[in-house]
């Protein structure tokens, strides 16, 4: 059984096909990378063109790399939110019109579900309930995943997501954006003393006994700190830049990093004991979203996995960033269970019922204290 998977919520044009059990088939990317570098971030208009200029492409490449054809096609699912509905629209359009053309059944994915559960295609031994940490540019998620389509959200960032605050820093530290500001960061902090400059960790302290994050203070911190060493990105790139001030803009990633991760880690502890307290059996933490290929990341909540007894699991970092497979996979697990919509009618316009959810919540909000309630 063979699904074909369609992402296009954001920046990047993926396209995959996989199998019910689990084997990649073929898989095509097209990333706007530049362009973010250009922009500053994500145009929605312009990213939508680039989806239709690419879509047809990435799709065509997928199945050949497979070695399949549209009618082989078992199912067809389509990331339908939550995202950009300018650039969801072009997915999702095309999923329809190949479900229609080969009356294909329809699964529509929720994009942080896909982040989720491709860590089961990966490793196979990630069982249900299992704790997931998401973390990228726009999501910063605390979920527990008690089966297929069943969530229950226990953190969430009041402001900012760690990936922005890694973008943000990156750009004023004048950082070349176009492999994307945190994988550029993580490079330069290794040259840096994480204890160099002390940035205080977010929301801790009495007040705050929840799993939520808030990145906002820590961006501001880190840019009052460059701005008090007259450090300018913009004018002076870190190419550019004398040895002695790359090894100030060092100090400053590896000082960021520390702490920024080290948020991560204190609420990923809480989580932990709260997920335990609805689901005992829990036996792994996934770490998904792109920063979730950070190495100091995995260090760190690989380190406090095992002392809690738990197996850290983290996606190979091609499938952590958004892509075609996680999506595919996604829709097995949902076809598996007979969770699709049946084929759209032959004489249906390819625009109707295009049920894109670009603000979509995956789950419940988790109560402390709702854990005796149930
Ligand atoms: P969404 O939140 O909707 O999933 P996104 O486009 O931000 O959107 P991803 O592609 O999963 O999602 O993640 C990109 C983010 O991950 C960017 O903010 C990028 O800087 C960050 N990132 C990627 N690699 C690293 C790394 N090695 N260290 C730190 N951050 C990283
Ligand atoms: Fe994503």
């Amino acid at each position: 059984v063979l699904v074909l998977g369609i992402e296009t919520s954001c920046d990047d044009t993926g396209a995959a096909v996989v199998t019910t059990d689990g084997r990649i088939l073929g898989e095509a990317i097209a990333s706007q990378a530049e362009l973010l570098g250009q922009w500053g971030g994500v145009v929605p208009k312009l990213a939508s063109e680039e989806h239709r200029k690419f879509i047809d492409k990435v799709i065509a490449d997928a199945l050949h790399n497979a070695g399949v054809q549209e009618s082989d096609l078992s199912a067809v699912a389509v990331t339908i939110g939550p995202g950009l509905s300018l650039c969801l629209h072009i997915g999702v359009r095309k999923a329809r019109i190949i479900a229609k053309n080969h009356r294909l059944p329809l699964i529509g994915v929720h994009h942080m579900e896909a982040h989720a559960l491709v860590a089961r295609l990966t490793e196979k031994q990630v069982e249900f309930p299992f704790l997931v940490l998401l973390v990228s540019g726009g999501h910063n998620l605390l979920l527990l995943a008690e089966s297929v389509g069943q969530y229950v959200q226990l953190g969430t960032t009041v402001d900012d997501a760690i990936g922005e605050a890694y973008d943000k820093t990156a750009r004023l530290l004048g950082l070349d954006m176009r492999k994307g500001g945190g994988p550029a960061l993580e490079e330069l902090a290794r040259e840096g003393d994480p204890k160099a400059i002390k940035f205080s960790v977010p929301m801790r302290g009495p007040k705050y006994l929840d799993c939520n994050f808030s990145y906002a203070g820590l961006k501001n911190q880190v840019r009052m700190a460059i701005e008090s060493r007259n450090i300018n990105g913009d004018q002076v790139p870190l190419s550019v830049a004398s040895a002695e001030e790359r090894k100030i803009r060092a100090d400053i990633a590896a000082s960021f990093q520390r702490v920024a991760v080290q948020h991560l880690e204190d609420k990923c502890r809480r989580a932990i004991e709260w997920a335990r307290k609805l689901a005992p059996s829990l036996s792994s933490l996934v770490v998904s979203g792109g920063v979730a290929s950070n190495q100091t990341v995995r260090g760190k909540l690989g380190a406090l996995a095992s002392e809690l007894d738990l197996q850290l699991v983290c996606p190979p970092p091609r499938l952590c960033t958004d892509n075609g497979v996680m999506v595919a996979w996604a829709g097995v697990e949902h076809f598996r269970l007979g969770m699709y919509e049946e084929p759209p009618d032959a004489d249906e316009p390819d625009d109707v019922r295009l049920d894109l959810r670009p603000r979509w919540q995956l789950g419940d909000i988790y109560e402390e204290g709702q854990s005796e309630a149930r």
